[in-house]
């Protein structure tokens, strides 16, 4: 029976980062993954002639610090790219018609009378315990909110962001440090994933790909990890780093407590689609996303900030209750395209938190339950979706572990 020091569940962001700082510090690190690749909500997805696009998360910003190490540590420090111009360019969709803006113009888009009678009481009103929706209605009024602020909102994390807290754990806004020498938002050369491909390189990590985890029990040195097919592997300390529905059945035989307050974190599917075009058979003009207001999908993101002169793609992010084809269709239909315009697709469905008031109450719980053992639990649904939130919280919870 395989023995490690650590045993990580998951081969996202936050499993990455967890298993490199292990391995940094000398520990022998094992890493099971049950897709083929690494990466989870990171894919960049590759076509002919290495052109690739972000099907999954698209953008990383100089405040990204936890991240920056991981990458920097993996060698691509010289493989970050600066977006383009195209990254301040966007556009709303309404009503089948999209008008173009910029960060000062969408201010345009504002009922100006119904701002003004609503912003006086807003700005004095208390931001504690307040949604996105209960907050900037208070400040806009909610033509406002639902018309123009609210699909913003929502193209973030790919699912309605009216419920999520406005401020602490699962907040879209959070103040960091920016790190000085990096460009203030970027990408890799070849693409996001890379940075994962490259930490799964580490030495001292031991990746397995297509693994898929079936149980964790305390056991042996600390734990016994079960995958499918019945092999077993023991471990001193064990990590998941796989999103909250995943986790919660994985703690229920050893960590009953622990699983009962994960299955509580909300999630949402989000089901993508993207595709290629020949630069010649785009319609839209060159910009980073497309937000439409009420409609099957959250946002179509673009490639332009990382121009190609032939070729140009499109990741849209679709609520779960569609279907494939009304997906396809969808797509088509806001590129003005035919299936025959396309030179690659592919789609990808992934499990995000939705997480709601009282979500920093529920996480203290889990840490508080969580801080006797010699396990970690990280992700996307501790402090935030963002990359950093999840590099941050692995960062932190190897830091307990290893104390
Ligand atoms: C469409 C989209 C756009 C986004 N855009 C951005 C962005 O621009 N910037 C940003 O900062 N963030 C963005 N995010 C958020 C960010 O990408 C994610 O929150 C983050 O990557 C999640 O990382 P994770 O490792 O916690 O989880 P995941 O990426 O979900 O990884 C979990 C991994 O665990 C594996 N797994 C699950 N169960 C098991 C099991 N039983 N055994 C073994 N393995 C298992 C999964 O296959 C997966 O690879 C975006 C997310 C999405 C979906």
């Amino acid at each position: 029976m395989a023995r490690y020091d650590l045993a990580v569940v998951g081969g996202g962001v936050s499993g990455l980062s967890l298993a490199w700082r292990a391995a940094r510090d000398g520990r022998s690190v094992i890493l099971l993954e049950r897709s083929p690749r690494l990466g989870g909500c990171v894919r960049t997805e590759r076509t002919d002639g290495g052109y690739w696009f972000e099907l999954g998360a698209h953008t990383a910003y100089n405040s990204y610090g936890a991240f920056l190490d991981l990458a920097v540590a993996s060698g691509l420090r010289d493989a970050v790219v600066e977006r383009g111009p195209a990254r301040a360019r966007f556009g709303l969709l309404r009503q089948g018609e999209a008008r173009w803006l910029t960060p000062p113009r969408v201010l345009l888009e504002l009922g100006w009378l119904e701002a003004a009678v609503h912003l006086p009481a807003g700005l004095l009103a208390s931001r504690r315990g307040q949604t996105l929706y209960s907050h900037f209605s208070r400040l806009l009024g909610r033509r406002n909110y639902d018309r123009v602020l609210g699909p913003f909102l929502s193209a973030v994390p790919s699912q309605r962001a009216d419920g999520f807290p406005l401020e602490g754990p699962g907040s879209l806004f959070k103040k960091r440090p920016r790190r000085a020498g990096f460009p203030r938002s970027f990408g890799f050369r070849d693409g996001l994933q890379s940075v994962c491909d490259a930490a799964g390189r580490t030495e001292g990590i031991a990746v397995e790909r297509g693994v898929e985890v079936t149980g964790l029990a305390r056991g042996g040195p600390g734990f016994t990890v079960s995958v499918a097919g019945g092999r077993t592997i023991e471990a001193s300390l064990a990590a998941l780093a796989v999103p909250a529905d995943a986790a919660a059945p994985l703690l229920r035989g050893d960590f009953p407590e622990l699983a009962a307050l994960v299955a509580r974190v909300g999630t949402a599917t989000v089901e993508s689609v993207g595709v290629v075009l020949p630069r010649e058979r785009c319609w839209m003009p060159e910009c980073a996303f497309l937000v439409p207001v009420d409609d099957s999908f959250f946002s179509c993101v673009t490639r332009d900030p990382f121009p190609d002169p032939s070729r140009r793609a499109f990741a849209f992010h679709f609520r779960p209750t569609t279907t494939r084809e009304e997906r396809l269709a969808r797509v088509l239909e806001v590129l003005r395209a035919g299936e025959r315009d396309l030179l690659h697709l592919a789609e990808a469905r992934v499990v995000l938190p939705a997480p709601a008031l009282g979500h920093g109450e529920l996480v203290a719980e889990i840490d508080r339950c969580l801080a006797p053992t010699r396990l970690a639990l990280t992700g996307n649904y501790f402090d935030g979706l963002a990359i950093e939130d999840c590099a941050g919280r692995s960062e932190r919870e190897w830091r307990r572990l290893s104390r």
